[in-house]
């Protein structure tokens, strides 16, 4: 069977190949699939725009699996912002760079024990016939003093894990995949599809 991932990111595509490796199914992105669905990511949750993405595309195809995610950073101190406005922040191109400043400075004063955060991710699920699920996943920790490490993208040079007291920028890709966000959701999604590909055999 086929799984269609409502993204326009090729990492993500191979992570969820990769994921989903032993389960017979092949992945591709929709892109691949050759749907350009028109997409209004309105929802107010991360699983909303998550399910928002996957049937918009699942409407164009209902003979796949289609997969979509949706992620961000929430720091307590700031009312749960960048939260699912993490990409949009400051402007869709404004570098991380200056996002990363803009909100070390914002932070500026507060405690380690006050400076908690995370990074969430959902991912939705829409099987043939229109049966749908969710899975998310998170990573607790906390916006360190300063950027470090050059692994990653986004927000990872200023979120920081303990017990090692390092930026997720700072951990190989496997490391980081091992404890992640998208790494707990995306296992959580293939024990799901798993159990509801076996009860269909
Ligand atoms: P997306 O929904 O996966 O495209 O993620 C939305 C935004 O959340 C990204 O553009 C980043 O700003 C932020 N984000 C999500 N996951 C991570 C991560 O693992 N590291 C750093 N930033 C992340």
């Amino acid at each position: 069977m086929k799984i269609i991932f409502a993204t326009g990111n090729q990492n993500k595509v191979r992570e969820c190949h990769e994921i989903l490796d032993g389960l017979g199914l092949s992945v591709i992105s929709q892109k691949e699939a050759g749907l350009n669905p028109d997409v209004v990511e309105d929802g107010t949750t991360f699983e909303e725009n998550a399910l928002i993405k996957a049937r918009s595309v699942a409407a164009l195809d209902d003979t796949a699996i289609v997969i979509a995610d949706d992620s961000g950073l929430e720091i307590d101190a700031l009312n749960k912002e960048p939260g699912i406005y993490s990409a949009r922040y400051m402007g869709e191109d404004t570098s991380y760079e200056i996002k990363n400043k803009n909100l070390l400075e914002r932070l500026k004063g507060v405690e380690k024990e006050k400076r908690t955060a995370r990074f969430v991710c959902a991912i939705a699920v829409v099987m043939p016939g229109g049966e749908e699920f969710t899975c998310t996943g998170t990573i607790e920790g906390y916006i360190g003093d300063r950027p470090m490490g050059e692994n990653g993208f986004g927000y990872d040079p200023i979120f920081y894990v303990d017990p090692q007291g390092v930026s997720t920028a700072s951990l190989t890709p496997e490391e980081k995949n091992a404890i992640s966000h998208r790494g707990k959701a995306m296992r959580a999604m293939r024990e799901e599809l798993a159990k509801r590909l076996e009860e269909k055999a």
